[in-house]
């Protein structure tokens, strides 16, 4: 299945970055996207699904009649409405996926999908989905070959998963592609980013994942190598691809930090040896950057511009936050999402600890949800973070 649920907006130039910008200060009122896990059945079985995914659909999944009220919810936010990003599972299983799709279009919501690379997402159903509108798709790449293959636990799904990609942008979708980082991916990265960027991919969005149960198995990157990864991605982002990151709002601070150089870097921790490592590969086999930084601009976060609709109706902040706010079968996605208290805290940046008095806790305002899973507290401060704030009695490195 789509192994994370994608932030997943067309590519935008300066204006429609403006254009947001301005929509930012309603998003008290209207999330940007709505994510809807549509059902959590999946042919897949990747290693670090966020849904679980299964066989066949759960009995609680919001039925037809069901989901034509969401989208009746989500019309309500008013227009311009939200984008719909359709995810799972495997959005392809649902026998009414595309008659969704098309009363989507009929409300005036965008919808773009985050379907499984699976014989489902063949070249008729791909077509018949642009007709009915949809032009942003997601697809998850998780390394080159065998170890793609390993997350996804099927070999030589990353062979189908290029030519998917390369059937996709030859229909004219704005293809996304989203990877997750962890131990066993993290050296894939450079030639996983040239890959995509000779594809013709448009959007390279980066999980970093969040793993439960901690110190049983140590995928996570430490904190210092998160700083690395975030400038290696900063660079990525100069070949022509939009880079954005999940999980990581960490990047915005060290993004906006690189761009903003006027020779000293401030508030980005020094260049590790991960960094090197990476930055070099990418030299290597990319030459000198080609393009200006394409790199995040607008302060969105878990419940900031985003909800997460479960299969069975749950709402949550984000598709990593697990704590239910309501259920569009008996509550207002409307009403939650302007008027939930801890929604309100998260837009307000009322946080704790280091993120609670650091000067980027708007732009970044740290992960919602591994604060969640390593402390209990959705307001915590992130641990993947290794900025120390200014205002702290300690001062943030320099280089
Ligand atoms: S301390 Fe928190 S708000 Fe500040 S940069 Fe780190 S994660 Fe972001």
């Amino acid at each position: 299945m789509a192994g994370h649920v994608a932030q997943l907006e067309p590519t935008h130039g300066t204006a429609e970055i403006a254009h947001r910008q301005g929509r930012l200060e309603q998003l008290d009122h209207k999330p940007l996207l709505v994510f809807w896990e549509t059902t959590k059945a999946c042919p897949l079985s990747c290693k670090h699904c966020r849904a679980t995914a299964i066989d066949t659909a759960l009995p609680d999944e919001l039925s037809h009649t069901e989901s034509l009220d969401l989208l009746n919810q989500i019309a309500e936010f008013g227009k311009p409405a939200p984008i719909l990003v359709m995810t799972g599972g495997d959005l392809m299983v649902r026998t009414d996926t595309f008659s969704l799709i098309r009363y989507a279009r009929d409300l005036g919501i965008r919808v773009a999908i985050s379907p499984a690379v699976s014989p489902l997402l063949n070249e008729t159903n791909a077509k018949r989905m642009f007709e009915y509108g949809v032009r942003s798709v997601s697809i998850s790449v998780d390394g080159i070959g065998a170890t793609h293959d390993g997350v996804r636990g099927k070999q030589g799904h990353y062979e189908s998963t290029l030519a998917t990609i390369a059937m996709l942008t030859g229909i004219g979708y704005t293809v996304q592609v989203n990877s997750t980082v962890m131990r066993t991916t993290v050296n894939d990265l450079p030639k996983l980013a040239a890959t995509l960027i000779g594809l013709g991919v448009q959007v390279w969005e980066v999980f970093f994942l969040i793993q439960v149960g901690r110190g049983t198995d140590l995928l996570e990157l430490l904190a210092e190598e998160n700083e690395d990864v975030a400038r290696f991605l900063y660079d990525v982002s100069q070949y022509g691809m939009l880079v954005r990151t999940v999980e990581a709002p960490l990047f915005r601070r060290v993004a906006t930090n690189l761009r903003n150089s006027t020779g000293e870097v401030t508030d980005v921790l020094p260049a590790g040896s991960l960094y090197r490592q990476l930055s070099n590969q990418l030299l290597t086999l990319m030459g000198q950057p080609t393009h200006k930084p394409k790199a995040p601009a607008v302060a969105t976060r878990d419940g900031k511009g985003i909800v997460f609709v479960s299969q069975s109706g749950e709402i949550f902040p984000s598709g990593f936050l697990p704590l239910s706010l309501g259920n569009v079968k008996t509550d207002s996605l409307v009403d939650v999402y302007r008027n939930n208290p801890l929604l309100k805290q998260i837009r307000e940046a009322d946080f704790q600890g280091r993120c609670g008095i650091c000067e980027y806790r708007d732009l970044c305002g740290g992960s919602r949800s591994r604060a969640f899973t390593e402390y209990a507290n959705p307001l915590a401060e992130d641990p993947a973070c290794a900025f120390v704030p200014s205002s702290s009695s300690a001062h943030a490195p320099h280089n």
